[in-house]
């Protein structure tokens, strides 16, 4: 005990002040590229670490740059996405295009975002992608907002504030957490109106509840969940024949926005068909950066989405310049055709064979390295509350070894590597895994499985 104290006082006296170190030059070139307060911050925690006896003086100068280092390292990280969520929400959702990247890089500087360059005059940067939306999805007018969240807001609040909107108890969802139907509908000013149960509501139940009050039908898509069994929901044409007998609005928060049949999915097509106004995110299906898209069906739509675009709420949830700039490029791929360059889409139509074929060389690299693996039958799955029981076949590779160790080694690993534990195996699926980030997975494997075996 008391030789104990008597190193700590020694240590104590032997450490050096702050100040000396600083005129060092080795940490003189610490404070050109850090600064002098980080630097005097990082010296004072790497002292005190030393006087408790946590650390020893020997490697003062490495841990100190090192934890400078850390200190200035971006919190937002590129990271790869092996866990065959192909809307991963934790990992930002779509993945741009490579087209939509470079856009972004356009719109960083100055642009005619606002600037007819032809008429030198004012323009609209929602014009920049109305005419790209009304073409693709073949509709009379579009808007575009900061998420679907906002698109929903804006909606009910433009359009039914003060009023009655009629909704399926059954569809009263809740999505990411915070994002609660009935909580939005409030926040509107619009009066909600529940009709039918969890899991039956038909037609007449909707018919039954309109009063002079009413403004809108209201469906929404129960994106994260599915009623199964004893259900019963009124499609979109019969609600269509509702709001028609009583001059309604039908509205229609589709969430994905999915294009083409994928599953259930309901796709913008069909809701197209009878709604007036449909709302989705940008970041789901389509595959381009978070946005809210509204669109308008016929001269009723087209009033509706003129009312929205002219409230003071559509300025405070306007969409930002680098989001517009993203989504233009997105909207332009698929609309030339060139979708299969979209990721999302490339991810969810990639065919079995492909996924095999990758995770087989992954698999021949990687045991050529001494790490141990095996190729397993699984599923992929499309998420951001998208098609929850949609499972795509794939082909996972299981890391052999300690499943969680592995699986953290991995995502504190540089870049971070996100896995899956499937059966208490450390699984990696290719199906998420962007192009040209194989030879990163595979060295980041390696150096996660040889950090265990130490
Ligand atoms: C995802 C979703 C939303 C929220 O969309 P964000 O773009 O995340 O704001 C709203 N409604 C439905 C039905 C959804 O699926």
């Amino acid at each position: 005990m008391h030789r104990l104290q008597n190193s700590r006082i020694d240590r104590a006296v032997s450490l050096p002040a702050v100040g000396t170190l600083l005129n060092e030059p080795a940490y003189a070139e610490l404070v050109t590229e850090y600064g002098r307060s980080r630097v005097v911050e990082a010296i004072r925690e790497q002292i005190a670490s030393e006087r408790s006896g946590e650390a020893d003086g020997s490697q003062r100068h490495a841990a100190v740059a090192s934890k400078l280092r850390a200190a200035v390292a971006p919190n937002l990280r590129w990271v790869i996405n092996a866990t065959g969520v192909i809307l991963h929400t934790n990992l930002g959702r779509a993945p741009l295009s490579r087209a939509a990247m470079e856009a972004l890089a356009v719109a960083a500087g100055y642009s005619n975002l606002e600037l007819d360059l032809v008429k030198g005059r004012r323009g609209e940067r929602a014009a920049l992608v109305g005419g790209l939306l009304t073409s693709l999805f073949t509709c009379e007018s579009a808007l575009v907002v900061n998420n679907n969240a906002a698109a929903v807001l804006l909606t009910l609040t433009a359009l039914c504030r003060g009023k009655e909107v009629i909704v399926s108890r059954g569809q009263l969802v809740e999505i990411g957490g915070s994002f609660r139907m009935p909580d939005v509908m409030r926040l509107s000013g619009a009066r909600m109106v529940e009709v039918g149960t969890t899991n039956r509501t038909r037609a007449v139940d909707y018919e039954e509840a309109v009063t002079s009050r009413t403004a809108a039908l209201l469906r929404v898509h129960t994106s994260n969940f599915r009623v199964t069994g004893f259900t019963e929901t009124a499609s979109l044409d019969q609600l269509r024949e509702v709001a028609r007998r009583h001059d309604l609005l039908l509205l229609d928060d589709l969430g994905s926005g999915a294009m083409e049949q994928v599953g259930d999915e309901p796709t913008v097509a069909e809701s197209l068909q009878h709604s007036d106004v449909v709302t989705f995110s940008g970041d789901k299906l389509l595959g381009g950066p978070q946005a809210g898209i509204v669109l308008g069906r016929g001269e009723k739509g087209a009033d509706a989405v003129k009312k929205m675009a002219r409230h003071p709420l559509a300025r405070a949830v306007r969409i930002d310049k680098l989001t517009l700039a993203a989504l233009e490029a997105t909207l332009s791929q698929r609309l030339t055709g060139h979708a299969d360059q979209i990721p999302v889409e490339r991810m969810l139509h990639m065919p079995v064979a492909d996924v095999r074929r990758r995770a087989a060389m992954w698999s021949v690299k990687l045991a050529e390295r001494g790490v141990e693996n095996r190729l397993i039958e699984g599923s992929s799955a499309v998420g951001g509350g998208s098609l929850p029981e949609h499972d795509l076949p794939t082909v996972l590779l299981a890391v052999a070894g300690p499943a969680s160790r592995l699986a953290t080694a991995l995502r504190q690993g540089s870049p971070p590597v996100l896995a899956r534990i499937e059966k208490d195996e450390c699984c990696l699926d290719p199906r998420t895994v962007l192009k040209g980030e194989d030879e990163t997975l595979i060295d980041a494997v390696e150096t996660a499985a040889a950090a265990l075996r130490k």
